[in-house]
């Protein structure tokens, strides 16, 4: 399969290293993204530019997409000079994206009636592990087409895991996604509390990484500047993972759980504290910028 070539679409934060590592392991890449800079980064790394989603269809063997949210997915698969214009019966599509659950569905049932396969495979791991070619990869789809996207998706990560039929990847994300995006909130309330008592940062990092608070956010993306090496806040909080595709991300999981009848408290109060972070400048910065926008109000005494 290493011979195959593979299209690319989405050289953003996320696709462009991921660009880099089918590069490294032997693929030709055939990219496209509808900003030039982000495809002439693609093209630096070795990839060939297309001139549009359907243009990478035509001169690929599998299309990959690592897109912003629901509405590009839907319009680079289906709408004008898209996908579906393009691919040949048979071939192989997998969406990276994070997405809601229904619209994989949707653009799956599309492509099918074309004869095209499809499956999701968002994932987890931000710049450092799309870097290292370490993601976790979470897929939805049929087990043959899941197996048929193996060589290509081991290129760029480190855990594989089928969950269920096409969509099931992207509802394993949002479950992944409202834990993430909450622990970043409580993480920056309780460094912003322990700084207005005058605790180092340093110092509360230790002894909550030994302690029940410990989470994957705080160990890898503190939102301390100076704490973690390779954290987005250590590099002035350029994403990273923007402010603005993690409020998305809440709020699939916000639209899950009322599809569903289930009650959630904690997603949306952490879904509004990142779109107030976003509303006053945070939107394109990394999510942990919300530390940023929780400093203390005023000087006045607390009431
Ligand atoms: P990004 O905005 O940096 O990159 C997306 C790219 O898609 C951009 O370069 C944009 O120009 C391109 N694009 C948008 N519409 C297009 C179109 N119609 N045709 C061609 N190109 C188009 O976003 P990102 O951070 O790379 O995230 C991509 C996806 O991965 C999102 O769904 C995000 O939620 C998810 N994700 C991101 C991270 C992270 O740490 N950044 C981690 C896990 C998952």
């Amino acid at each position: 399969m290493n011979d195959a070539t593979i299209g690319f679409i989405g050289t953003g934060t996320m696709g462009l290293p991921m660009v880099g590592n089918l590069l490294k392991k032997g693929f030709a890449v055939v990219a496209y993204d509808a900003v030039p800079a982000a495809l002439d980064g693609a093209v630096k790394l070795g990839a060939r530019a297309a001139a549009s989603s359907a243009d990478v269809a035509r001169q690929s063997e599998m299309v990959v997409t690592m897109l912003p949210s629901s509405s590009h997915v839907e319009a680079v698969y289906l709408g004008p000079g898209g996908v579906r214009e393009a691919i040949d019966s048979g071939r192989l599509c997998v969406d990276m994206s994070t997405i809601d659950p229904a619209v994989s569905r949707r653009v799956a049932a599309a492509l099918a009636e074309r004869g095209v396969r499809f499956i999701d495979a968002p994932v987890s791991g931000g710049v450092p592990r799309a870097t290292d070619g370490t993601l976790a990869i979470m897929i939805g789809g049929d087990k043959q087409d899941v197996d048929d996207a193996r060589p290509v998706l081991a290129a760029m990560g480190a855990n594989l895991i089928h969950v269920g039929d096409v969509g099931s990847g992207e509802v394993a994300k949002l479950c992944n996604n409202l834990i993430a995006g909450v622990a970043a909130v409580a993480v920056s309330e309780a460094f912003r509390i322990a700084e207005g008592f005058g605790v180092d940062a340093k110092v509360l990092t230790d002894v909550i990484s030994k302690s029940s608070g410990n989470t994957w956010v705080m160990e890898h993306m503190h939102p301390v500047a100076g704490i973690v090496p390779r954290s987005a806040s250590t590099n002035d909080y350029a994403p990273g993972f923007m402010t603005d595709l993690m409020a998305k991300d809440l709020g699939l999981a916000v639209n899950a759980a009322r599809e569903l009848r289930i009650p959630v408290a904690v997603a949306p109060a952490a879904q509004q504290v990142l779109r107030l972070a976003s509303s006053h400048g945070l939107g394109r910065r990394d999510f942990t910028s919300i530390y940023l926008f929780l400093k203390p109000s005023s000087t006045q005494a607390p009431v």
